[in-house]
C-alpha cells in the first residue's frame, strides 16, 4: 500500500460486532494493521474483548472494546456514540456478531427461544447496528454484513439460521440503494465452515473431518480466510462493489 494510502487509512474507525473471539476478532486485528481504529464490540465475554483490545495495542494499532448487545437499540446506540467519543467518528461497520443452532435443529423441532435467538441476533442485531449506523456514518464509509454460505448449501437443520442469512443478504441489497449519494458501500460475505467456536462446538470430530473435505480446497476456512476479504472490501479499492454478497468459502457452492 502507499503512503498515501496509509495516511487515509490512518483516519478512518470501524465498528467491529462480535470481536471478542473468531472471525470478528481476526478483522479487529487485520483492519487496525491497516491503520483504522477499531471499536472491539462484545455481548459477554470482556476478557477476551480486551486481550483483542490489547494485542491491537501491543502491534502499535488503536482500538477500544466496547459492550454492547445488538439486540438491544439503546445500547447499540450508546456503542456508535461512544466511539464517536472516543476516535471523533465511524466510517466502517462490520455485522459480524452472530449465532448458530446448537447441531442440526430441524425445523419442526426448533422451539420458540431458538427461533426468536437466531433472529432477534443474526436478524435484528444486524438491522440494529445498520438503523444506527444510517445516521452516523461519514461519507465514504463501508458496511459489511455477514451471511452464510449455508443459504446455498440448504442443508437440512439449518433452516431458521440460513433463512436469517438470507434477509440480512436481502437487508444489504436495499440499504445499499437507500444510501444513495451518501458513498457509502454495503456489502456482505457469505463464509462457508470456518474453524471457530460457532461452527466446532456440538459436532463430533468425524462431522468436523466430513465438512471439511467437502470443499474443493479440502479444509475448513480460517478466520484470516475472512478477514482477509473484508480488508478489502472497506478498503479504497473497493469503492465499485455495492450491494453484493461475496461468498468466501474455498469452492464449496
Ligand atoms: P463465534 O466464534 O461464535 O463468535 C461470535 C461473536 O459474536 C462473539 O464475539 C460474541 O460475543 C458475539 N455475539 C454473540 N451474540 C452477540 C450479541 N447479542 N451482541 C453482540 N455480540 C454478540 O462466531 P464466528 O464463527 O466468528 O461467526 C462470526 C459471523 O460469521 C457470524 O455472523 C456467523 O453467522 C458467520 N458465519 C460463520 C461461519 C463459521 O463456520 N464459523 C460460517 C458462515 C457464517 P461474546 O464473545 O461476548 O459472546
Amino acid at each position: 500500500m502507499s503512503t498515501q494510502a496509509n495516511h487515509a487509512q490512518a483516519a478512518k474507525v470501524a465498528i467491529v460486532t462480535g470481536a471478542s473471539r473468531g472471525i470478528g476478532a481476526a478483522i479487529a486485528q487485520r483492519l487496525a494493521a491497516d491503520g483504522i481504529a477499531v471499536v472491539v464490540n462484545y455481548a459477554g465475554r470482556e476478557a477476551d474483548a480486551l486481550a483483542v483490545v490489547e494485542s491491537i495495542q501491543a502491534a502499535g494499532g488503536r482500538a477500544a472494546a466496547i459492550r454492547a448487545d445488538v439486540t438491544v437499540p439503546a445500547q447499540v446506540a450508546a456503542m456508535f456514540d461512544t466511539a464517536i467519543t472516543l476516535f471523533g467518528g465511524v466510517d466502517i461497520l462490520v455485522n459480524n456478531a452472530g449465532i448458530m443452532q446448537p447441531g442440526l435443529v430441524s425445523l419442526v423441532d426448533t422451539d420458540d427461544a431458538l427461533f426468536d435467538r437466531l433472529v432477534a441476533i443474526n436478524l435484528k442485531g444486524t438491522f440494529n447496528t445498520l438503523r444506527a449506523a444510517a445516521k452516523r456514518l461519514r461519507a465514504g464509509g463501508r458496511i459489511v454484513n455477514f451471511s452464510s454460505s449455508m443459504n446455498g448449501l440448504s442443508q437440512p437443520g439449518y433452516s431458521v439460521y440460513a433463512a436469517t442469512k438470507a434477509a440480512v443478504e436481502t437487508m444489504t441489497n436495499i440499504f445499499a440503494k437507500e444510501l444513495r449519494g451518501r458513498n457509502i458501500t454495503v456489502n456482505a460475505v457469505a463464509p462457508g465452515p470456518t474453524a471457530t467456536e460457532l461452527f466446532l462446538k456440538d459436532k463430533t470430530p468425524e462431522q468436523v473431518e466430513r465438512i471439511a473435505k467437502a470443499a474443493p480446497m479440502e479444509r475448513l476456512g480460517e478466520p484470516a480466510d475472512i478477514s482477509e476479504v473484508v480488508a478489502f472490501l472497506v478498503s479504497n479499492a473497493a469503492s465499485w462493489i455495492d450491494g453484493q454478497t461475496l461468498r468466501v468459502n474455498g469452492g464449496i457452492i
